[in-house]
């Protein structure tokens, strides 16, 4: 198969794809560029992501898997930003032809991105060690996008879904071990919070999607932000799967694990009844786990009213937690 076959099969494939699209294209693939029209009062959001075989993923895991996340990554960067997907276009670098990989890979591009509406406009497909690059446009109401630098002190500070899951699931598989489904599923196949970040529009202060580890992540809101947190340790979710490990083990995982494509965000106390409403109609429960402070730094706090701290400096990921 050449370049051009590669290309002209994933256009078939999508074709079908433009009426379930949210803004389709005045013009997709095909031409030299992409002609996309953004509506009057709209802003655009992009985000791109590179994903590394041997890095972000390994040889052998499932082409479906690894493009349905490829593109996951991306959508949850826009769901951070309250942004409704719009188009993305797919850089790919193949070490060689092999037809059964391609049509797996497309085939799980195309079901995540008939979930979220949004539609392929274009890329670019080269020979060479596998990497997958995927850019991704968004739309919000001009102004209104989630950001990380407006938390305030005396804000909330929340996480959706089940942090810890993605990691635990990725430390049992270079263990060669065995996983519970939903912590694989939250490894191989996370769902970007798309229908939360949306509903965030207007009541969260600010948002962060949760790729490096909640810990980092909202470190990186206290940053923009210029103020400090203190997260209530016994009040993070916690998953069923990470119930036999020590306590020092499941924080370590939920705080320092990374790849769980949550969102964590700040809330002004008056909106938290609006947001705990919300949990039904958004497919995700979301907790309440501490507290904006104006003296900078994060602050963990144990039940006891001690501090828990981290191995992160000397942290890698995933090494050195035994299980
Ligand atoms: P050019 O050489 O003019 O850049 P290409 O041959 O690279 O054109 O691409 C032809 C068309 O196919 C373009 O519209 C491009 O966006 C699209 N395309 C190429 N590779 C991909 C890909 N991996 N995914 C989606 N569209 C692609
Ligand atoms: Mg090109």
């Amino acid at each position: 198969m050449s370049e051009f076959k590669l290309i002209a099969q994933l256009q078939n494939r999508f074709a079908l794809q433009q009426q379930f699209c949210n803004y389709p294209a005045v013009l997709g693939i095909g031409d030299d560029a992409a002609v996309l029209a953004v509506p009057p009062g709209k802003h655009v959001l992009v985000t791109t992501d590179t994903l590394v075989c041997g890095v972000h993923f390994l040889a052998d895991d499932k082409p479906a898997d690894i493009a349905a996340k490829a593109l996951a990554v991306s959508l949850s960067d826009l769901a951070a930003m309250g942004a409704e997907p719009a188009w993305f276009f797919l850089a790919i670098t193949l070490p060689q032809q092999d037809p059964q990989w391609w049509d797996d890979f497309s085939q799980g591009l195309l079901e995540m991105a008939t979930a979220s509406g949004i539609q392929l406009t274009g890329g670019d497909t080269t020979q060479g060690p596998l990497s997958v690059n995927i850019t991704a446009m968004g739309l919000v109401e001009q102004g209104t996008a989630l950001r990380r630098d407006g938390a305030n002190p005396g804000d909330l500070v929340l996480v959706s879904g089940q942090p810890g899951l993605a990691a635990l699931a990725l430390q049992q598989k270079l263990a060669g071990k065995q996983s519970q489904p939903d912590a694989l599923k939250a490894l191989q196949r996370p769902e970007p919070r798309l229908a939360l970040g949306r509903a965030l529009l207007g009541l969260a202060s600010a948002c962060i999607d949760v790729s490096d580890g909640l810990a980092a992540d909202l470190g990186h809101i206290l940053d923009a932000s210029n103020c400090g947190a203190e997260v209530f340790l016994d009040q993070l979710p916690k998953p069923v799967a990470l119930s036999n490990l020590s306590s020092e083990q499941r924080w370590t995982l939920q705080l320092a694990g990374g790849d769980d494509y949550e969102l964590c965000f700040t809330l002004p106390p008056e909106h938290e009844p609006a947001v705990l409403n919300l949990q039904k109609q958004v497919g995700v429960a979301v907790q309440v786990i501490g507290r904006i402070t104006s003296a900078n730094g994060l602050r963990l706090t144990q039940v006891d009213g001690s501090a828990f701290s981290l191995a992160n400096s000397g942290y890698q990921h995933f090494s050195g937690i035994a299980q």
